[in-house]
């Protein structure tokens, strides 16, 4: 069963094709970062009309790119919500009218379920069920995965996403805008013992997080120490340290818990290579097997969006109404 999967819901217009759920045959992703670069962040309207551009050419190419006609596909998964809604529109209009217009079935994609399913390109691919930790530009939460189409929430982030965080230190740090990968790299040569920023654990037994406080410890940093331009990497690596350590400590808290033998890191943020490393190191001093995407599948794709729609279509033979819409907000997951 090969699916075409459709991605709209942030500032990425992404097409892929996947067989059977786990082979990618093609994976197209078209960033507008350079689009919002200068206005620090992403402007929703901008976003909507670069995707209206974007979206026939990406599929095109998805379809090109992976040696498949249009009446090859036998279903199209797409981006339903959560995200912004004009920026889901466009995906998710296409993709309807595409399979309408083909008489196949189509499936709306709960984005964090996408970004889940990104685990089962993994070979071997984790077994159920696993603790999983979701950490990206909008979202951060541990999931129980009962299944490909069901996960259980223990806990979250009260306040801002991880990814939000280290977008917003950037900012700060006037490292420009998107801020993870920039902080990373200048965190690596940086000593991550010379600045010891707070660890927000909250409940040491509970998975909720809290990265607002580092946000602001950081803040007061910069504003007692006027020389910080002169110690950028020493403070990038003491704030990724402390965001890393409380995510790598309960994502594996929450396996042990939970007696799963299996963890994972999913969303842009573990493409982090501290993040990797700490929390591998640690899952193998608890006998714990850590699962990573490939650094590809851990942004925004559509390949993840297929993954999902494929298992949704297939346990469920749930297939989406016309009258569906889209939903800017978590709506459920599992
Ligand atoms: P959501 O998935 O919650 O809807 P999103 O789709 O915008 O949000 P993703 O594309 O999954 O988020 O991830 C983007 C985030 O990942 C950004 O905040 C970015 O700064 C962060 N990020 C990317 N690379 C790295 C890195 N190497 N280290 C830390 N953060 C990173
Ligand atoms: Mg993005
Ligand atoms: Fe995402």
């Amino acid at each position: 069963m090969k699916i075409l999967g459709i991605e709209t819901s942030c500032d990425e217009t992404a097409a892929a094709v996947v067989k059977d759920g786990i082979e990618i045959c093609s994976s197209v992703v078209a960033s507008q970062v350079k689009l919002h670069h200068r206005f620090g962040g992403v402007v929703p309207e901008l976003a909507s009309r670069k995707h209206i551009e974007a979206i026939a050419p990406v599929v095109d190419q998805a379809l090109d790119e992976a040696g498949a006609r249009p009446a090859d596909i036998d279903a199209v998964a797409v981006t339903q919500g959560p995200g912004l809604v004009g920026a889901l529109l466009v995906g998710f209009c296409f993709a309807r009218a595409w399979a309408y217009a083909r008489n196949i079935p189509w499936v709306g994609v709960n984005h964090l379920e996408g970004h889940l399913n990104s685990l089962f390109f993994c070979r071997p691919a984790p077994k159920f069920p696993f603790a999983a930790l979701l950490a990206s530009g909008g979202h951060t939460s541990i999931y129980l995965v009962h299944s490909h189409t069901r996960s259980e929430c223990l806990g979250q982030t009260r306040d801002d996403a991880a990814g939000e965080a280290f977008d917003k230190v950037a900012k700060m740090l006037d490292l420009g805008y998107p801020g993870g990968a920039v902080i990373s790299d200048l965190a690596g040569k940086g000593n991550p013992e010379k600045y010891r920023f707070p660890r927000a654990y909250l409940d040491r037994e509970a998975f909720d997080f809290s990265f607002s406080g580092i946000k602001s410890a950081v803040k007061r940093h910069l504003e007692t120490h006027g020389d910080w331009r002169e110690h950028l990497a020493d403070i990038a690596a003491g704030f990724e340290a402390a965001v890393v350590d409380v995510m790598a400590d309960k994502l594996i808290l929450a396996a042990k818990t939970h007696g799963c033998g299996h963890a994972a890191i999913v969303g842009g943020v573990a493409a982090n290579a501290c993040l990797r490393r700490k929390t591998a190191d640690l899952a193998a001093d608890n006998g714990i097997k850590l699962f990573v995407p490939d650094l590809a599948l851990c942004g925004d794709n559509a390949a993840m969006i297929a993954a999902a729609g494929c298992h949704l279509l297939g346990a469920q033979s749930f297939c989406g109404r016309l009258d569906d819409d889209v939903y800017s907000r978590v709506r459920f997951i599992g």
